[in-house]
């Protein structure tokens, strides 16, 4: 496996360097190489086990995370310490994700506009240490499998993902140990898979690629010219793919058994026995006309009409979500040269011949829907590494970049769609007479107004000299890097001084930082926890002082004379272990106030209750 390759990265000449490609998906990973003899990509997996590896990762009660299908399988078992579909939180706010309930762990933030947080226990995970655990997990199998150590990749990522959520995918790689060498759109890479933008050709070919995976469905347009794939739009539904087709047969199964929703709910067993049988079903009748099986002396039957009937609006959703796509590109179905087809789920017939339809056309289906964007993800691996040097691929952005200018305004400095990497740099001045400071805030996004886009950094110019307004020359400088990764320097011009810019991102993360989150995560997470419940034991401890004194005022003729001098000295002992910074003292002295005021509290109530019910019959 060893190889001698110029990274065009780095532009170092490194010996025995291996680098993978990693489809990180919502539902599945897996990781694919291009084999050293055949040259052809080829799928890492152990002799007898899937390539998949679930990206699901489960919490033991020490914290420590396990990952794939062994974490699956306590999705219903013990759904708050078992995540799944971390990819859908990735650089998102919880503003963002609108709907945190969909999932069945805690999901925090202390403000709408910082990045979400998943809690379990008492510890704190962003989504980008959850993937580094997936990733992890990819990179240990890897170099258990090729008996080499493993540290450079391609990861792909949905082409709709944004900066924020590029980077955080970038920083998830580093946090795992991983030099991710370029973030590819996983459509890119399928159509590199079936070998579309490969070896000359001057050809303008336009591709559909439907990806209909575990969770989620994607269309995306792409044009390649020259060797350079153009996303030219995107839809599909973040809340829809294989696990609904799923949740539809379980449906169908409990109503013919007359299980109630709430009997489903309360028995979690149950539950995920028919989950696990519905997914076998389906995957049976992919092939097969009928399924029989049982669970618990259940029959389980399903024919492929009924299923197709069950899912037929689902998928009619899909096509929908199609013709957006073809519309928002500007494009009739005739003018599509190929239609590519990606996600386990279009391995269902009704799926296939529906798209199939709509395109009138034959889709590419030879390659395996599962393996498709980590194969092609190789491939682009290898050109990196200098293997393959008839391609030159390059990509494109998503989505403009600027930065605002007065009134809110959005002031593009790189088009959308411009070819990557990409470099520009705009002139501005000052508004005020002996202004010395400048903010810079960069927005990603198509709106005039930049409250309607993406903020994505903020850049403080400080120490301008002091100039009429209008005279000072602020050259602002954009670059994107082949990975899509975008840098913002600005640099006052006439003064000839280097100004000192303080970058302050409010998305991703500095090599530093990402070094920091790393040790902040074992040391800081006690600090968090600690702090947190020290505030909690005081708010406690509090309201136990400000309960006690009402009921005594309520109360003091109920109340014996040394039972009185008892709480009073108890409350006081509180209030002093309040103003200490011992959450156990506090804790223990709000047990002994209980205790103290439990014996009348007691007494009181009861006679309050026998008076109450006095007359009364029951
Ligand atoms: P993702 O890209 O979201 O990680 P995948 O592409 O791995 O997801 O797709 C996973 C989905 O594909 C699951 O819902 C799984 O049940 C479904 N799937 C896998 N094999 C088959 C099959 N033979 N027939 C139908 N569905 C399948
Ligand atoms: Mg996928």
């Amino acid at each position: 496996m060893a190889k001698i390759g110029i990274n065009l990265v780095t532009g170092s000449l490194q010996k025995d360097e291996i680098i993978v490609g990693i489809d990180l998906g919502t539902t599945n990973s897996l990781v694919a190489i291009i084999h050293p003899e055949t040259k052809k990509p080829i799928v890492l997996k152990e002799h007898d086990e899937s390539s998949l590896v679930p990206s699901v990762i489960y919490f033991d009660e020490y914290g420590n995370p396990v990952v794939g299908s062994a974490a699956k399988a306590y999705l219903e078992t013990a759904p708050e310490r078992t995540i799944f579909s971390a990819k859908r939180l990735m650089g998102k706010t919880y503003r963002d994700l609108g709907n945190a309930s969909l999932f069945s762990y805690k999901i925090i933030d202390d403000n709408t506009d910082s990045l979400v947080k998943v809690k379990v226990d008492d510890r704190f995970y962003s989504p980008i240490e959850l993937s580094s655990f997936i990733l992890k997990e990819l990179k240990l199998r890897a170099e258990h499998i090729l008996k080499t150590p493993v540290t450079k990749a391609v990861i792909t990522v949905p082409a709709y993902f944004n900066d924020a959520q590029r980077q955080a995918t970038r920083d998830a790689g580093k946090l795992a140990g991983i030099d991710v060498l370029r973030i590819v759109n996983e459509p890119t890479a399928a159509s590199l898979a079936y070998g579309m933008g490969v070896g000359k050709s001057d050809d303008v070919q336009t591709i559909a690629v439907y990806d209909l995976g575990g969770g989620t469905f994607d269309i995306s347009i792409l044009r390649i010219v020259d060797g350079v794939f153009e996303v030219l739009s995107t839809n599909g539904d973040t809340y829809l793919g294989g696990d609904d087709f799923d949740k539809c047969i379980v449906q169908h199964w409990a109503e013919q058994h007359k299980i109630t929703f709430e009997e489903l709910s309360a028995n979690k067993i149950l539950t995920q026995g028919l989950r696990l049988k519905a997914e076998a079903a389906k995957k049976y009748l992919s092939d097969s006309d009928i399924y029989e099986d049982e669970l618990n002396g259940l029959s389980l039957i399903l024919t492929k009409g009924e299923f197709e009937l069950l899912i037929e609006p689902l998928v009619s959703k899909t096509i929908d979500c199609c013709n957006k796509a073809l519309k928002d590109a500007g494009l009739n179905k005739s003018e599509i040269d190929n239609v590519v087809m990606v996600g386990g789920s279009t391995r269902v017939p009704l799926v296939k011949h529906s798209v199939s339809e709509y395109f009138d056309r034959k889709v590419n289906d030879s390659v395996n829907p599962d393996e498709v964007v980590a194969l092609g993800a190789a491939i682009q691996a290898d050109i990196l590494a200098g293997n393959n040097k008839e391609v030159l691929l390059l990509d494109i952005t998503p989505l403009s970049l600027g930065i605002e200018t007065a009134g809110g305004l959005m002031d593009v400095l790189i088009p959308r769609n411009a070819k990557i990497p990409s470099k520009a740099s705009r002139q501005y001045t000052t508004q005020i007479d002996g202004q010395s400071g400048m903010r810079i805030s960069v927005f990603q996004g198509e709106r005039d107004l930049v409250k309607d886009n993406r903020k994505l950094a903020e850049f403080n110019l400080t120490n301008i000299p002091g100039m009429p307004a209008g005279l000072p020359k602020v050259e602002v400088g954009f670059l994107i890097n082949a990975d899509g990764i975008l840098t913002v320097t600005a640099k006052e011009l006439r003064s000839g001084v280097e100004q000192r810019i303080e970058v302050k991102p409010q998305y991703g993360l500095t090599d530093d930082q990402i070094e920091k989150m790393l040790m902040d995560s074992i040391t800081f997470a006690k600090e968090d926890i600690l702090q947190r419940a020290l505030a909690e034991a005081r708010t406690e401890g509090e309201q136990l002082l400000k309960t006690t004194e009402n009921f005594l005022q309520k109360n003091s003729a109920l109340i014996y004379n040394d039972e009185l001098l008892q709480t009073a000295a108890g409350m006081q002992a509180l209030q002093l272990a309040i103003t200490m910074e011992d959450k156990n003292l506090i804790q223990r002295k709000i047990e002994e106030l209980n205790d103290i005021s439990r014996p009348y509290a007691e007494r009181i109530m009861d006679q309050a209750i026998s008076k109450a019910m006095a007359g009364k019959k029951i």
